[in-house]
C-alpha cells in the first residue's frame, strides 16, 4: 500500500458507505441500504464475512507464499463455483473470523514468509467496506493482491487507488452467451475489461485465466485478443486445473485435453503473450 492512500482509508470509507446505502458497488445495481441490513444479489449486509485464511505455496510464483484470505459472497454465479456454499448464502458462514483476530493473522503470516495479503472470495469488490477497516487496521507496508472476477463499478477502482499493489484479475468468459450461460452476466466481459484498463493504469495488473474445456472460440481466444491488441505488454497467466462440478452443477463438463491446451498455448505465442506462471 502507499502509506498517503492508507492514510485516506477513513475518507474512503465514507465514500464506499455513501455507494452502499444504495448499493452500486457493481453492475447489479440493486439499490439496497446494506448498512440498514437490506440484502441484494450477492446476498450480504454491510459487513464482511471471512470463511477462510491460509498461507498459500501455488499462486504465481512471483506472488508464493500468499496470504489467502477468502470472503463470502459473489456478484456472479458460475456454474463451476468450487466454494459455491459460501458465496450463495454468505450470511450463514459460521464461525466468521473478526476482523481484529483477522489483522492479528496478516502480521502472524507475515512474519511466516507470506509476500503479500491476497485478498479474494466469493468476490472482495461486495466485501469493499469490511477489507477497507481491514487494511486500516494493518501495517501500511504490507502488499495486497486485489484477487478478483472484476465485475463491479468504476468507483470501486477509484477508492483502491493507491491500497493495491497488485491486481490479479481473474477474466472469466470472452462472450456475452457464456457470461449469461456460465457466470449469470452477459455483460461481463465488457465491464471486466474496462475494470481491468482502469487498474492497469494504477499499478501492476496479472490477468489470469482459466481455460475451460470446450471453451476456446468462444471465451478463452477472445479474451486473449482483446489482451494482445489492448494491454500488450500484460503479465498473463493461464489456468490449466478446470475441474468439472463433483456435485451435479452444470459446468463445463469433462477435463480440458491436451490439444486443447497445446492450441491455447500456439494461439498465445502467436500474439506475442507475456505469459508466466
Ligand atoms: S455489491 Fe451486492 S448488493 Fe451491491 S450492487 Fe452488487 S450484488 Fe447488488
Amino acid at each position: 500500500m502507499q502509506r498517503e492512500a492508507w492514510e485516506q482509508i477513513g475518507a474512503r470509507k465514507l465514500f464506499v458507505e455513501k455507494l452502499m446505502t444504495s448499493c452500486v458497488l457493481c453492475p447489479r445495481s440493486c439499490g439496497v441500504n446494506r448498512f440498514a441490513g437490506q440484502v441484494g444479489f450477492c446476498g450480504l449486509d454491510g459487513c464482511a464475512r471471512c470463511f477462510r485464511e491460509m498461507l498459500h505455496p501455488h499462486e504465481e510464483r512471483e506472488l508464493s507464499p500468499s496470504h489467502q484470505v477468502y470472503f463470502s459472497g459473489c456478484n456472479l454465479r458460475c456454474t463451476y463455483c468450487s466454494v459455491a456454499e459460501w458465496n450463495e448464502l454468505p450470511m450463514e458462514v459460521e464461525e466468521a473470523i473478526a476482523l481484529d483476530d483477522l489483522a492479528r493473522r496478516v502480521a502472524e503470516r507475515r512474519k511466516h514468509g507470506a509476500r503479500n495479503l491476497n485478498l479474494l472470495g466469493g468476490e472482495p469488490a461486495v466485501n469493499l467496506y469490511g477489507i477497507l477497516d481491514l487494511l486500516e487496521r494493518i501495517d501500511w507496508r504490507t502488499t495486497v493482491v486485489w484477487n478478483s472476477n472484476m465485475y463491479y463499478s468504476a468507483p470501486v477502482t477509484e477508492a483502491l487507488e493507491g491500497l493495491v499493489d497488485i491486481f490479479l484479475a481473474d477474466v472469466k468468459s470472452g462472450s456475452a452467451e457464456c457470461g449469461r450461460d456460465l457466470l449469470g452476466a452477459s455483460d461481463y466481459f465488457s465491464v471486466a475489461g474496462q475494470r481491468v484498463k482502469e487498474a492497469a493504469r494504477q499499478t501492476e495488473v496479472i490477468v489470469r485465466h482459466l481455460v475451460l474445456p470446450g471453451h476456446l472460440e468462444c471465451c478463452c481466444f477472445p479474451v486473449l485478443e482483446w489482451l494482445a491488441a489492448a494491454l500488450p505488454e500484460i503479465k498473463v497467466s493461464l489456468r490449466w486445473d478446470y475441474m468439472p462440478p463433483a456435485d451435479g452443477r452444470p459446468g463445463p463438463a469433462g477435463y480440458l485435453t491436451q490439444a486443447e491446451k497445446e492450441c491455447v498455448l500456439e494461439r498465445a505465442a502467436g500474439l506475442g503473450l507475456n505469459l508466466i506462471s
